[in-house]
């Protein structure tokens, strides 16, 4: 049988049900979200005179719970199109709908009772072979399934989705014993290849893997914390970025988890340990104070930070009152943010003689040790609990990747001299004379597991392209770029400048790599896996030449860059652009002449120039107008008015998508392009694209007359400009290069419906550009975001 979801329901539709629900939409499914039926109505329902017997009463939860999916921030949804898909209802009326679904998961409070209630509903109305699955976060999925059907038991696992779930990659899968091995297999794939996540499978022990491991270590930090009489800004400052964790380090990162989930997930391991365990996982008397006060994080805007005014302040543990932040610094922390990479800059910090480096050393070695405890009990495989940590809290390295970072003989004698205990699978691994949790032999990797080194599958979808370019996939490179063959006669560009940004480096290699594929490959991929695909142009560089007033330099580079854009246009071969995450200004410019484009879902994509005083100079305003009238019938003058409209919207106010979905309604994607759940399955997908589309016969597109709208067009964009200036919502700056952008899309002054050449838009888009990168104003601009990061409106 051939197991497709169709259709889901999910049950409960608070934090977490809404967000899963929210996420399938996102990926097409139907969902009927459901919930209970309010017992008492509210003010406003009673002055409507509504009744508790009427639908908007008895469905209202899961309606205000759509209501704020589109107000959410992160939103939940990648386009408030997809509410389309998503059907609420309540469990008194709408539980025969169950029955429609495919898969249905049960979302509700973490209470083991009310939790079996739902179970035995769904097992009623459920059709035979649907999959059920509980998002608990802890609560074993064994005593759940007690008392359920065969069939049920057969379909029933944990699949424990992290908070936001459209953002956070990790999802535990947690089988109970019946699960039927089949149903296991199905939901990791699925769950990897159409929710886009990454899969780990846990044993179903008390809070998993992610959470058993990462409550542990915020315990031990907020306890290493009083005892050592630090401050929360001089914890956050040691376990952020400098150690390879998320910038929201510890106490920001409870901020926004919430105290009450948090301390909901210490209790619920507390509840089921022994010994020092269960100490560890008693709250500290100041947590359960702030718990008392309500001081549970952002959602309360108080908890270890809270914002006074414009200014953060810090909570002090011990007076229970917030003052200015703080910072640890010292010569150890200095050193170690000399170094590059997370790795090296953890190692030396953490074996530093230094207060921080001691401190460093008393928040991390705990962790690992009892990640290594946890083996076999949580999972058996070191990789998964790596993952689980990567995935699920952000870490850049997992516990057992932090063991071999730091040396686990190095490790083992420290604990030893501090007469610490030293997991039995250490000693037994150190004995054995093997040195490290992985080993990496011949381009593979291995992973220790009980007692041997077994080999680290490699998902059949993931291309690694450090792997390649290390075992001598590169064919030619230069500073900013790389063309690697991936195989199968597929070569890939790969940016790696700084931020990728794009400079003479990249477009000579743009250049170099089109020759190389017209001659000896099926295709081109550009694409990368870094942690944005290109942030646009090499800004400092327009910047310096036109201080300098080296006009011509900037021409040259301008022209360089949309010869490069033509070329991948007209390229005899298949070029599939795979842009993931930021895909700005030069970034978006560079996907859109592509054959095609297979975006991660999480793109965000946009001509940004105007921000920094420029519009966009390689080919994007033509691109991008093209894009919209692709499919337009001939001589309808509005409709061509209307597409230039929008062009001329899309970058003056220097849209960004905020999804590949959201790129796709800009028009920056065209209907025959592809949304790639999985950032990690990107690159293979675009290979198999090239490919595809090289055995079809691809053929370039045949340059084409594009008709413009001229002065007409001219004048009606700026209609709507003017009123914008006059109603102050756009400086005299902004209407100079609105104008020029304007003149631009319009094809300059020649009548509507004119039909002109692609090199003619080009020129007047050079001309445009360089005008205003000669502008004092431009020119601040630039200078505010190199310096700032951010845009300047003057
Ligand atoms: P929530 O409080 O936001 O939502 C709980 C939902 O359960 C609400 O829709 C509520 O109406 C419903 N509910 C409450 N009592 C009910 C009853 N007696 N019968 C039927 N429905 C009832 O909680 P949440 O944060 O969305 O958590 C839901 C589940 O997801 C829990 O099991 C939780 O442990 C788990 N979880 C939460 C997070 C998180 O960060 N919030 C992360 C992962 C997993």
């Amino acid at each position: 049988m051939k197991r497709h979801i169709g259709k889901a329901a999910v049950i409960g539709s608070g934090v977490m049900g809404s967000g899963i629900a929210a996420h399938l939409a996102n990926t097409g499914i139907p969902v009927l979200l459901i919930d209970r039926v309010p017992n008492e109505l509210t003010e406003d329902e009673k002055q409507k005179g509504l009744t508790l017997s009427d639908d908007k009463v008895r469905n209202r939860l899961g309606t205000e719970a759509l209501q704020k999916l589109v107000k959410q921030k992160p939103a939940p949804l990648t386009s408030t199109k997809n509410l389309a898909y998503l059907t609420v209802g309540n469990l008194l009326d709408h539980a025969d709908s169950l029955n429609s679904a495919d898969w249905i998961i049960e979302v509700v409070v973490e209470n083991l009772e009310v939790k079996k209630e739902i179970l035995a509903l769904i097992d009623e109305k459920r059709k035979p072979g649907s999959i059920v699955s509980s998002n608990t976060s802890g609560i074993s999925v064994n005593k759940m399934a007690e008392g359920r059907s065969a069939d049920f038991k057969k379909h029933f696992l944990g699949t424990h989705f992290f908070n936001p779930a459209r953002y956070l990659k990790l999802l535990e899968v947690i089988p109970i014993r019946e699960t039927d091995p089949c149903i296991l297999d199905f939901m990791k794939t699925f769950g990897e290849d159409v929710l886009g996540k990454g899969i780990v499978e846990a044993k179903d022990t008390p809070n998993f893997i992610a959470n058993r491991i990462g409550t542990y270590g915020l315990l031990v930090t907020i306890k290493e914390m009083i005892a050592g009489q630090y401050s929360v800004g001089d914890i956050d400052s040691i376990t952020g970025p400098l150690i390879g964790r998320p910038k929201s380090a510890t106490f920001r990162t409870l901020d926004v988890v919430g105290l009450d989930t948090f301390s909901h997930v210490a209790k619920n391991v507390y509840e089921h340990a022994t010994g020092e365990e269960k100490e560890i996982f008693t709250l500290p008397s100041f947590v359960r104070i702030m718990l008392e006060n309500g001081w549970i994080g952002s959602k309360a805007n108080q908890g270890f930070y809270k914002k006074e005014g414009n200014e953060i302040l810090e909570l002090d543990p011990v007076s229970m009152t917030y003052h200015a932040r703080t910072k640890l610094d010292s010569p150890g922390i200095q050193a170690a943010k000399s170094l590059k990479g997370a790795e090296n800059k953890m190692k030396a910090l953490i074996f530093s003689d230094d207060k921080a480096g001691e401190l460093l050393w008393k928040l991390i070695a705990p962790v690992l040790v009892y990640s290594a405890k946890l083996i076999g009990e949580i999972s058996d495989d070191i990789s998964a609990i790596d993952n689980a940590m990567k995935w699920g809290f952000g870490w850049q390295h997992g516990p057992f990747e932090i063991w071999d970072i730091l040396g686990v003989e190095k490790i083992t004698h420290k604990l030893q001299e501090e007469g610490a205990e030293v997991p039995a699978v250490v000693t037994t691994m150190l004995g054995k004379g093997h040195e490290s949790f992985y080993l990496r032999e011949h381009g593979k990797v291995f992973f220790y597991n009980q007692a041997e080194y077994r080999l680290l599958e490699q998902n059949k979808n993931q291309i690694h392209l450090a792997a390649i370019k290390r075992s001598n996939g590169v064919i030619q490179s230069n500073n900013g770029a790389s063309l690697i063959d991936i195989g199968d006669d597929v070569a890939l560009l790969e940016f790696h400048s700084k931020s990728n940004a794009i400079g003479m480096d990249i477009i000579q290699m743009i250049h170099a790599s089109l020759e190389e594929v017209d001659t000896n490959y099926k295709g081109l991929v550009i694409g990368n896996q870094g942690k944005n695909f290109c942030v646009g142009a090499n800004l400092a560089l327009i910047l310096m030449e036109a201080q300098d007033e080296n006009f011509y330099e900037i021409e040259f580079v301008i022209r360089r860059f949309q010869d490069a854009m033509m070329k991948i246009k007209y390229s005899k071969k298949p070029v599939v652009a795979a842009p993931f995450a930021m895909t700005l200004g030069g970034g978006t410019e560079v996907c859109l002449p592509a054959g095609k484009i297979c975006a991660a879902s999480e793109t965000y994509m946009g001509l940004v120039e105007v921000g920094v005083g420029l519009i966009p100079g390689g080919g994007g305003n033509k691109e991008l107008y093209l894009h919209h009238i692709e499919n337009l019938p001939e001589g309808v003058e509005f409709d061509y008015q209307k597409a230039a409209n929008r062009v001329f919207e899309t970058i003056a106010f220097a849209k960004i998508s905020t999804s590949a979905q959201e790129a796709r309604e800009y028009s920056f994607l065209r209907a025959g392009d592809l949304v790639i759940s999985n950032q990690d399955h990107l690159i293979h997908h675009a290979k198999q694209q090239v490919i595809s589309l090289f055995d079809q016969g691809y053929h370039p597109p045949v340059p084409v007359k594009i008709p413009v709208t001229g002065e007409t067009g001219f004048g009606t964009m700026l209609l709507g400009a003017e009123a914008l200036k006059l109603s102050g919502y756009i400086s005299e700056y902004d209407m100079n290069i609105a104008k020029k952008l304007a003149y631009v899309i319009a094809g300059g002054n020649v009548p509507f419906g004119t039909k002109v050449s692609e090199e003619y838009l080009l020129d007047l888009e050079r001309e445009a550009f360089l005008s205003l990168a000669g502008e004092a104003q431009s020119q601040q601009r630039m200078q505010h975001m190199l310096v700032k990061g951010k845009p300047l409106r003057n």
